[in-house]
């Protein structure tokens, strides 16, 4: 998008505010992540076997569906309504994904939300970088900090403040679960090939890697590579490679001109695994109010957006 073009976003020379304490990158943060990087070194060890590949895959994409349909567009946007107990149950579900818990992860996105590309948005790739949009913003002071006044609406249940404090008890029963299936399925099975390292190597370091990556693209390149239908004061693209990678969260300039709709493929052709899958679990009552895209963002995609963004983030 050459600048000077009406739909380029001349963010990049907006300064960064964040301060500077606040900025760098802490290697008490940088440690976890890098340690599930290098767990993935021990398949060296453990070796393969197809059971133990489609349990990644199998968790790639499980946990990617928890952390776009519920962290982002549950916990974030508010785009259907649930029981109270389904509602711990997928915060629970999410924190698998080792993303912290869902409280932190909504006051985030909904800070990006606001202030996308611009500053003090902390994860745009305008501002600094795609390196630090994809892995960085995260690693630091402000970064890991969550701002609760963002989030009122989720602060005032005990059971979500317990599980932002003990997040990671969600990789733990992954962890262990994982190790005693493998160890279960070794015994039971050895035709299968399969071990309880090999199966938290599998299921767990690798899935999860993949998924970290997958997670993050939207976050850099779905603010870098694609197309824009909606005129946004932001850099936000549709993709629709990252769109089947993520399940749905490709679309992200669909979503940030309208991020009130669980939907984010706008029409049939825009692929969204998510709303198909939330689609469902309205039907079997364990959801319900999933917000539609109203008439309105419709006329305005005919018109090719507008400058504006008809915003409305919950
Ligand atoms: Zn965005
Ligand atoms: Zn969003």
């Amino acid at each position: 998008m050459p600048p000077g073009s009406p739909l380029h976003v001349a963010a990049s020379s907006v300064p960064v505010e964040t301060p500077p304490d606040e900025r760098g990158i802490r290697l008490v943060d940088v440690l976890p992540i890098l340690s599930i990087h290098f767990l993935c070194l021990g398949v060296i060890l453990v070796g393969w076997s197809p059971l133990a590949v489609g349990v990644c895959v199998f968790f790639f994409f499980f946990r990617m569906f928890c952390i776009t349909a519920f962290y982002h567009r549950y916990f974030s946007h508010r785009t259907f309504r649930t029981h109270r107990v389904t509602q711990f149950f997928f915060s629970l579900l999410g924190a698998t994904a080792a993303q912290r818990g869902p409280v932190w992860w909504a006051a985030h996105h909904r800070h990006h939300h606001r202030h996308s590309d611009h500053d003090p948005d902390l994860h745009s790739p305008s501002l600094r970088g795609v390196i630090w949009s994809h892995t960085g913003w995260f690693l630091t002071k402000r970064g890991m900090s969550t701002d609760w006044s963002a989030v009122p609406d989720w602060a005032k249940y005990p059971e979500l403040r317990w599980l932002e404090r003990h997040h990671l008890i969600g990789p733990a029963l992954l962890i262990a679960s994982l190790g005693a299936f493998g160890f279960i399925a070794g015994k039971l099975w050895p035709e299968a090939n399969t071990s309880a390292w090999q199966m938290v190597i599998w299921g767990f370091a690798i899935s999860t890697t993949l998924l970290y990556h997958g997670t993050f693209t939207i976050n850099s390149l779905s603010h870098t590579i694609g197309s824009r239908r909606f005129r946004t004061r932001d850099n936000s693209r549709n993709n629709w490679v990252l769109a089947l990678l993520t399940l749905g969260e490709g679309w992200h300039n669909n979503h940030h001109y309208f991020p009130g709709s669980a939907r984010q493929g706008f029409y049939w052709w825009e692929i969204d695994p998510t709303y198909y899958a939330l689609r469902i679990m309205q039907a079997f009552g364990l959801i319900w109010d999933l917000r539609p895209v109203p008439a309105h963002v419709y006329d305005a995609a005919r018109r090719h957006g507008v400058d504006e963004p008809a915003r409305e983030d919950r």
